[in-house]
């Protein structure tokens, strides 16, 4: 009886210690974490249960995990935000970023460069938006949200984008509260005209939504003034994409002829005007981003303006495009920074960006590959650099969605 009674206990004791002993569904184990919200950048190890981070810690017991994956010599980060996309993709208007094939499917481009956020940049307007959620971003493993076109048809190209008449401030707002847990700002874009109307309706819609606006500049010939764009019509808070184009004709540049940044720049990113790299395939050049960056005028948000014209152009996806920065000298943390809280705080998404306790789990693990690369600007300009950023492993809300080389796998032959 007795030996039963200890061999009842003996065995109960083991099957909770099996249970405590896997608490964790994951724990990446040894990578050395950047998180730059919580101000973490050393070697930790993270534990991941019920898709949400639940534990940070020096050391994490192995026993406690149902799978442990060995991150030694990668770096973990947050999942990448890219906050400057096209990914409304459909085939009724060609080639025209809006429900067209420049836009592209989220999921195909999103984890494989460390990327678990999308952020569409004005592709749909109000009048698609619910086209747009359903047949994207309703569907798609990476989260989806959105900067909502003030033009109503959206990025339909040509003369829709031209139309004052459809940059309705009201309109935009309504489907922007409407539907708030995706759509995050307002955009303006391409539109060439002198009027400063299409500038103000979007910030307009933008106080109503309150919510930030992103501006690309559009192509007014002669140009606009950069300075009244940046201290007159937007607020703190609202975004300056393409900070690195140059395009004399039509838009004026931060950085003068002589290769220096104009004191207003600096100026409006010290009162809260954010810039955005919008990378695309026609809005990143050396002769401005080299300059800029070695006097100090780094964009707050790094992203891609993935399309099909910049990612197979000089752009091609995001650990590419933070591998341009990190080869300026940008330190490493300072790159996953503008990728990750950075964007996180501008779209006022406080839960993304970051590798708090309780927040969902997504995270990109990262190798640096050392040797000869070359990373091209939209002029076919080569800069020469030794690191580049290898996404290794990518997880959203805790489940495996990347693994490059199999650093998961739970067999191996
Ligand atoms: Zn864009």
């Amino acid at each position: 009886m007795k030996i039963k009674i200890l061999i009842i206990s003996a065995i109960l004791i083991a099957l909770t210690f099996t249970v405590y002993a896997q608490t964790y569904s994951i724990i990446i184990k040894g990578g050395h974490v950047i998180d730059p919200k919580n101000k973490i950048d050393e070697i930790m190890d993270v534990a991941i249960m019920d898709g949400k981070i639940a534990k940070v810690a020096k050391e994490i017991d192995s026993k406690e995990g149902k799978q442990v994956v060995n991150a030694t010599n990668m770096y973990v980060t947050p999942g990448i935000i890219d906050m400057h996309v096209h990914v409304f993709y459909g085939t009724r208007y060609l080639p025209a970023l809006m429900d067209g094939a420049a836009s592209v499917g989220p999921d195909e481009f999103s984890f494989r460069a460390g990327v678990t956020t999308f952020v569409d940049a004005g592709s749909s307007g109000w009048r698609e938006f619910e086209i747009f959620k359903k047949q994207t971003i309703d569907i798609s493993q990476t989260r989806v949200l959105a900067f909502l076109n003030i033009v109503g048809e959206g990025m339909r190209g040509g003369p829709f984008e031209q139309n004052i008449k459809d940059m309705e401030s009201h309109k935009a707002a309504r489907y922007a509260k409407k539907y708030s847990s995706y759509i995050v700002g307002i955009k303006l874009a391409h539109y060439d005209g002198h009027d400063w109307t299409p500038t103000d309706s979007a910030v307009s819609a933008g106080k109503l939504a309150n919510i930030p606006v992103m501006v690309d500049f559009g192509l007014a010939d002669p140009p606009l003034s950069l300075e009244e764009l940046l201290m007159k019509h937007l607020r703190p808070g609202d975004i300056y994409t393409h900070c690195y184009a140059y395009w004399p004709k039509t838009r004026e540049a931060p950085v003068d002829e002589n290769g220096k940044v104009k004191p207003f720049v600096f100026e409006a990113q010290k009162s809260g005007r954010i810039f955005d790299v919008g990378h695309g395939g026609g809005s990143f050049f050396w002769s401005q981003a080299i300059p800029a960056v070695r006097q100090g005028f780094i964009a707050d948000v790094i992203s891609s303006d993935l399309h099909t014209g910049s990612m197979n152009g000089a752009m091609k996806d995001m650990s590419n495009l933070m591998s341009k920065f990190l080869n300026m000298g940008l330190p490493l943390q300072d790159v996953i920074l503008r990728s990750t809280w950075n964007p996180a705080r501008v779209i006022n998404r406080p839960e993304l960006g970051n590798l708090s306790i309780g927040t969902e789990a997504d995270v990109a693990v990262f190798s640096i590959a050392r040797g000869n690369f070359g990373f091209l600007d939209i002029t076919g300009e080569k800069m020469n650099g030794d690191q580049k950023l290898v996404a290794e492993l990518t997880l959203r809300a805790g489940k495996i969605v990347w693994d490059l080389n199999g650093m998961a796998a739970t067999k191996e032959r």
